[in-house]
């Protein structure tokens, strides 16, 4: 499939369940050539005015049937899985992610839909005696504005879509201007599954996410991206008092201890650094190894480096593709020369790959310390520094001097002692061997710190777009 055959769905933003006539285009660049390959449709913030009235509109009326919604996304989920061979090309010319990549996130997109399908808003019943009655119910908040990063655009897009249209809500989402044209294509083949301006999505860049927050409609800004624009996201919907839910940055710490089995680990840390090539907001981004095992984890996950695959997404095998966007790849590769220059050895990798786009070898950083930036700030590429402690103690301070605490893992041959460092660290979710291990549907996923503020899935997602009410009176019996 070349790029043009996959484009046909997502020439316009959807507004009202069609297309919204916009004038300007902006270019979206395949960043495994660094060339524009689309245009995306430029909508303005003066334009957000009738799509947030269409959202509005439709909110009257999709927040009241209750089993309408469910069955609507177990259609949409199907709609979704019936037309993803289409879909995750899209996603891999503009992301850079391998086809695989882009068709699991339409797979969790679909998952995520039927497990909120699943979900009951509760209703709680306080007091119906012949003394009064009294209850509880959450009440959907209106019209949700919902803006996305460029790593992970739909699989994200979709922890705020479905347990914000299960809830009742409607919702506005705007995917970042890097990769614009999977999520339209997303809304574009859902026109028809949810009443007309149900889910509207539109593009463009800057001032739109501004505007998405500023607006007078919505009721909520749920964000997924960096800290520094979290913060702007959290001032700006201070304003009319919205509420606001904050996925942020992270520099998650992986903590190996002494009496790991090297070889059998280095494999799945390897995957949870360097997966969508380090661009995850919850990848291990720093490894404090035991000193007894530090150098032989440095040569395992050195070999592996070398022998992946990095290629275009399009081309069979390829495990890594480009960083996204020029940028986020100047970024990595200054953090490394940055690393290189004060001290650091990359056994594997530390250059970017000579050819077009966007590419960087993955990398592997010895003889590392807190201070560098590398271990210090938020990489978000491939490039992972293995820095050495001998007191676990120790190790924790060190993994909880960061500003950050999204997520975080301990790897031991004694699970239950790593069970017991856990509580310990300062972060939204901390596994055990292995890491990212919480993120499920039905869990819980959000920072502390500065990585975020509320949480996305499981029924707490669901309750971060309600609002509680209590109702109550004289008894009914
Ligand atoms: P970003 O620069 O913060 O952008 C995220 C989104 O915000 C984009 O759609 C962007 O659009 C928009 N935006 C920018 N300025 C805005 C403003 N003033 N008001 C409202 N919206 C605005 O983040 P990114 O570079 O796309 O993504 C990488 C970051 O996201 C990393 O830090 C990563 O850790 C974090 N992340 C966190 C999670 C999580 O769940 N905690 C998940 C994934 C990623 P424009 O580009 O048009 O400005």
């Amino acid at each position: 499939m070349t790029s043009t055959d996959s484009l046909a769905l997502s020439a316009a933003a959807t507004s009202n369940g069609r297309d919204l006539l916009t004038t300007g285009t902006f270019g979206v660049i395949n960043p495994a050539t660094g060339e524009v390959f689309a245009q995306a449709p430029s909508v303005t913030p003066d334009q957000l005015d009738d799509v947030f009235d269409a959202a509005q509109n439709a909110y009257l009326s999709w927040r009241i049937d209750d089993e309408y919604r469910r069955d609507a996304l177990r259609r949409a989920a199907d709609v979704i899985e019936s037309r993803t061979a289409e879909l995750a090309p899209i996603l891999t010319f503009e992301q850079g992610k391998p086809l695989a990549d882009s068709t699991l996130e339409f797979n969790l997109a679909a998952t995520w839909l039927r497990y909120y399908a699943d979900l009951d808003v509760p209703r709680q019943i306080i007091r119906d005696d012949a003394q009064g009655f009294e209850e509880v119910v959450r009440r959907p908040l209106g019209v949700v504005s919902a803006i996305t990063p460029w790593n992970v655009p739909i699989a994200l897009a979709m922890w705020k879509i479905a347990p914000a249209l299960r809830a009742g809500n409607t919702i506005v989402v705007k995917p970042s201007p890097y990769t614009p044209l999977a999520t339209l294509a997303l809304a574009n083949i859902l026109r028809g599954t949810f009443p007309d301006g149900v889910l509207n999505v539109v593009t463009g860049p800057d001032p739109l996410g501004e505007a998405m927050v500023s607006h007078p409609i919505p009721r909520k800004v749920s964000f997924t991206g960096s800290t520094s624009v979290g913060r702007k996201v959290a001032l700006g919907a201070a304003d009319d008092l919205k509420r606001v839910t904050l996925e942020l940055g992270g520099n998650d710490p992986a903590i190996i201890l002494g009496d790991v089995d090297v070889d059998a680990i280095a494999p799945s840390l390897f995957r949870s650094a360097f997966a969508n090539n380090g661009q995850i907001c919850l990848a291990v981004k720093r490894v404090y190894a035991h000193e007894s095992i530090q150098p032989r984890l440095v040569e395992a996950l050195s070999e592996i480096a070398r022998s992946v695959k990095v290629d275009e997404g399009t081309v069979d095998g390829a495990v890594l593709g480009p960083i996204n966007n020029k940028p986020q790849y100047e970024r990595v590769k200054d953090l490394v020369a940055d690393a290189v220059s004060n001290g650091a050895r990359a056994t594997a990798g530390g250059k970017p790959i000579d050819r077009d786009g966007y590419f960087h070898q993955p990398t592997i950083l010895d003889q590392v310390h807190d201070g560098m930036r590398i271990v210090d700030e938020e990489q978000f590429g491939p490039a992972l520094p293995i820095i050495s402690f001998r007191d676990e103690a120790d190790a924790i301070v060190r993994a909880n001097r960061s500003e950050y605490g999204l997520t975080a893992s301990v790897w031991s041959g004694d699970a239950d002692h790593a069970a017991q460092l856990a509580p310990q660290i300062e972060a939204g979710q901390v596994s055990i061997n292995m890491h990212g291990g919480g993120v499920r549907p039905h869990l819980p996923f959000g920072g502390h710190k500065h990585s975020g503020v509320g949480v996305e899935n499981g029924p707490w997602g669901l309750h971060g777009f309600t609002e509680l009410q209590v109702i109550a009176g004289p008894s009914r019996q």
